[in-house]
C-alpha cells in the first residue's frame, strides 16, 4: 500500500512542491490548506493527473478540533498515516518589534509554533510504537530565519521558527526508540506568495545579491530536500536540519 503523507499549507509555495513531488515519489497525500480551496484542489487535480492518489482537507492547523478532524479525514481518505510534514507557516508586514502588537505575536506563534506542536502529537499518536503504529517520519519546515533573526523585518516570525527548531530537538530524542525520525529544513528565500504577505512582493529580487549562490530558490529545491528527509534514505537521520538557503 502507498505510504500516506499529510502535508500542511500544501495549497501553494514550498507546500505545494512538497505535495507534488511526494505524489511522484508514490505517495498517497493529504493536501491541507487553510483558506484557498481553489489552489488546493488544483494541487489534488495534478496528481490526479499523474495517476496518484490525493485529497484536499481545509483546516486551522492553530485549531485544535480542526487538527484532529484534519488527521481523522486523511486517514479515512487514504489510509494509515506514514509521515508529516509542518509546512504551515504565516509572516506578517515587516515592523520592529517596538511596534509590534500582541495580537500579531499571537496569530504567527499559533499558527507557526500551536500549529507544528498539534499535529506533531496527532502524528506522534498514530505512528509511534508506543500507540501501536509502525514508525515514521516527521519533517518541520523551519527558516533561516531561525538562525539569522530577521532583525527589521519580522523578529516575532523567526522566533516561532527557533521555537520550532528547538521542537525538532527535543522532540527527534522524544520518540527516536518508537520510530519515529523527526528533522527539519530552513529555507533561504524562496520565490512564493509568503513576501506578498510581508508587505514586499519582490522581495527575493531584492536580496538575492545577499545570497552566496546569488539568485532566490525555487519552492521545488526545498521539497526535495523535504523528500530526502522523509525517505528511508535518511533512515540514520534525525534530529537534523537541511538549510536550503543558497550558502546564506
Ligand atoms: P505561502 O506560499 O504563503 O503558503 C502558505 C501556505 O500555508 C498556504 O498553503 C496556506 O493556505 C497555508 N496556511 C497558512 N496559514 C495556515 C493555517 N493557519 N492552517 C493551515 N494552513 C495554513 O508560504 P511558503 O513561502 O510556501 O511557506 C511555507 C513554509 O516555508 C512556511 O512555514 C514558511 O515559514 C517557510 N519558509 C518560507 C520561506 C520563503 O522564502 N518563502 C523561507 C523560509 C521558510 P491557504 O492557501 O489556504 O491560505
Amino acid at each position: 500500500m502507498d505510504k500516506v503523507l499529510l502535508v500542511t499549507g500544501a495549497s501553494r509555495g514550498i507546500g505545494a512542491a512538497t505535495a507534488l513531488l511526494a505524489a511522484q515519489r508514490g505517495y498517497a497525500v493529504a493536501v491541507n490548506y487553510h483558506r484557498n480551496q481553489a489552489a488546493a484542489e488544483a494541487v489534488v487535480a495534478a496528481i490526479h493527473a499523474g495517476g496518484g492518489r490525493a485529497v484536499a482537507i481545509a483546516a486551522n492547523v492553530a485549531d485544535e478540533i480542526d487538527v484532529q478532524r484534519l488527521f481523522a479525514e486523511t486517514e479515512l481518505a487514504l489510509g494509515p498515516l506514514s509521515a508529516l510534514v509542518n509546512n504551515a507557516g504565516v509572516l506578517e508586514p515587516q515592523l520592529r518589534l517596538d511596534e509590534m502588537s500582541v495580537a500579531r505575536w499571537q496569530r504567527i506563534l499559533a499558527t507557526n509554533v500551536i500549529g507544528p506542536l498539534l499535529c506533531c502529537r496527532e502524528a506522534v499518536k498514530r505512528l509511534s510504537t508506543r500507540h501501536g503504529g509502525t514508525g515514521g517520519a516527521i519533517v518541520n519546515v523551519s527558516s533561516a530565519a531561525a538562525r539569522l533573526g530577521s532583525g527589521g523585518e519580522y523578529v516575532d516570525y523567526a522566533a516561532s521558527k527557533g521555537a520550532l527548531d528547538t521542537l525538532t530537538i527535543g522532540l527527534a530524542k522524544e520518540v527516536a526508540a518508537e520510530g519515529i525520525r523527526v528533522n527539519a529544513v530552513r529555507p533561504g528565500f524562496i520565490y512564493t506568495d509568503m513576501h506578498a504577505d510581508g508587505g514586499e512582493p519582490g522581495r527575493v529580487d531584492r536580496v538575492k545579491r545577499a545570497v552566496p549562490l546569488q539568485r532566490g530558490g525555487q519552492p521545488q529545491e526545498v521539497a526535495e530536500a523535504i523528500l530526502w528527509l522523509l525517505s528511508d534514505a535518511a533512515s540514520f537521520t534525525t534530529g537534523s536540519f537541511i538549510d536550503v538557503a543558497g550558502g546564506r
